[in-house]
């Protein structure tokens, strides 16, 4: 399909608009002031001013029908750049819901982070219905998802107070699993063939934690809350998680920690001495992930665990007295049917655990899964059924939506939720979806952010994906961290 851009350079907007639609195509783009003879499927979209007026239209053609519409704006607001590259995003978005059938909860929104437009919305002063008839009016969104989007806001408004600019979060990356689920998409390496790089793996993250926590020190930061993620953090043996624990509390002052969360993940890693050390080395908040309650749909993603070791799993947990259990689900899974993800959703209520995280899988995920599916047929899944279904469910069951985001190439441009019970809220969950708190992480595939709130500032310093090049190019990698350094020096 050929984009054509006249007039405007609004290339990744509109693109990020075209892409709701028909999210795994490459796009031919053309920039030109003129028009041009464009032959099989197009989007047209220009902007030109006429008379002091600014005249946006988009027109597109798909399989043979063609569609446009257009708008004048009054070429007087100082805004009106951002005014004509909205118009034309939501021209283009009603065109080619006219065309495709296809309409999208969170209309032309195409942002990771929903919930900041939302709240930059209440920072202005507007109340509930203000917000919703915003992101009704102005992003296309449906009441149902502006509604669950101010929410969330909501729940996160009391969390997010008091914080302070010297603390943050520390993020430890463990990017091993048993073995690999068909949907996933993250760089992990299995334990097998990992095997023998795991002792250096460990070694060298034992040294980037104390280097870390010296830096910590000698810049007088307060560690706030802590995560172990991956991969599945679990897949390593009780003593080496032992091991890189001890190394955490060794180099930070633990005192002032709030929450400490590990993801067990799948589990076909759970063990009871696994469990014990991680809880007697600090873990406040374990998660543990059935991903559905449906034995067929974890064959066909391949998960080689069954329900009931799940359920084992969470007995389990909950024994050892863990303070918070977290369980996530995805709606959308290869085979799973929105009865099947009834069936998950009312079992995960019934066990009451105080956080149930709802994925949608990424279209990228179910393409791989897929390849004889057309991508348009992918984006008309039952996973929106899925979703709205365990939104009442859990709002019935007085769980509170209380971080949320997408990412690229959802199923249905649909959305990731974490549900809370009052109080049990995932505070490390809600500071790096919504950037209010520096995260230094440490291992393979772990990106550093660092977030001055007051100066408006936020920096990413990434380390090596692959344990193997994060092993080999280590010193070089600590080098880089002197930017942690750099970064608070220029805040002072
Ligand atoms: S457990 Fe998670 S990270 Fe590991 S292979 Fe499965 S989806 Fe990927």
């Amino acid at each position: 399909m050929t984009l054509v851009f006249s007039g405007n350079d609004y290339k990744y907007q509109l693109e990020a608009v075209m892409k709701l639609f028909i999210p795994a195509e490459r796009f031919e783009l053309i920039y030109t002031d003129r028009a041009v003879p464009v032959s099989g499927d197009y989007a047209f979209m220009r902007k030109t001013a006429v008379k002091g007026r600014m005249l946006v239209y988009a027109v597109c053609q798909i399989g043979g029908k063609t569609s446009h519409k257009s708008a004048v704006i009054r070429d007087t607001t100082e805004d009106i750049e951002d005014t004509c590259q909205l118009m034309l995003c939501r021209l283009l978005y009603t065109v080619m819901s006219e065309l495709t059938g296809i309409t999208s909860g969170w209309g032309m929104l195409t942002g990771v982070r929903p919930v900041k437009r939302v709240n930059r919305l209440i920072a202005s002063g507007l109340d509930r219905e203000g917000v919703i008839s915003v992101m009704k009016d102005k992003y296309l969104v449906s009441e149902k998802k502006a509604d669950i989007a101010y929410r969330t806001a909501s729940v996160q408004e009391y969390l997010k107070q008091g914080l302070d600019g010297r603390s943050f979060s520390l993020y430890v990356s463990i990017p091993f699993c048993p073995t690999r689920c068909s949907y996933c998409s993250f760089i992990s390496q299995t334990v097998a063939s990992g095997r023998k790089l795991i002792p250096d793996y460990i070694n060298k993250l034992c040294e980037e934690i104390t280097y870390t926590g010296k830096l910590v020190s000698e810049l007088g930061l307060k560690l706030d809350t802590v995560y172990f993620g991956g991969g599945t953090p679990t897949s390593f043996e009780a003593p080496q998680l032992e091991r890189i624990m001890q190394a955490v509390s060794r180099s930070f002052d633990m005192s002032g920690v709030r929450e400490y969360t590990v993801e067990a993940g799948r589990a076909d890693t759970i063990t009871e001495d696994k469990l014990r050390a991680v809880k007697v080395n600090g873990c406040t908040r374990l998660s543990v992930n059935p991903q559905t309650l449906n034995d067929s749909v974890l064959e066909a993603i391949g998960r080689k665990h069954t329900a009931a070791q799940f359920y084992e799993a969470f007995e389990l947990a909950n024994k050892l007295g863990f303070e918070h259990i977290n369980t996530d689900v995805i709606a959308g899974l290869p085979t799973d049917t929105p009865e099947s993800f009834d069936r998950t959703i009312n079992g995960l209520i019934d066990l009451s655990p105080d956080n149930i995280t709802v994925h949608t899988l990424s279209i990228k995920r179910a393409a791989d899964l897929n390849h004889a599916k057309g991508k348009r047929e992918v984006l008309r899944s039952p996973a929106g059924i899925m979703v709205d279904s365990a939104t009442e469910k859990l709002l019935t069951a007085s769980y509170r939506p209380y971080y949320l985001y997408r990412q690229k190439n959802m199923l249905e441009n649909l959305e990731n939720i974490g549900w809370s019970k009052q109080g049990a809220e995932s505070l490390y969950n809600i500071f790096i979806m919504e950037e209010i708190q520096t995260i230094l992480a440490v291992g393979a595939g772990a990106s550093t952010k660092l977030v001055d709130l007051k100066g408006g500032r936020l920096e990413r310093v990434f380390n090596y994906k692959h344990p193997l090049e994060y092993i080999r190019h280590f010193d070089l990698m600590l080098e880089k961290k002197k930017e942690i350094v750099d970064f608070y020096a220029e805040k002072e």
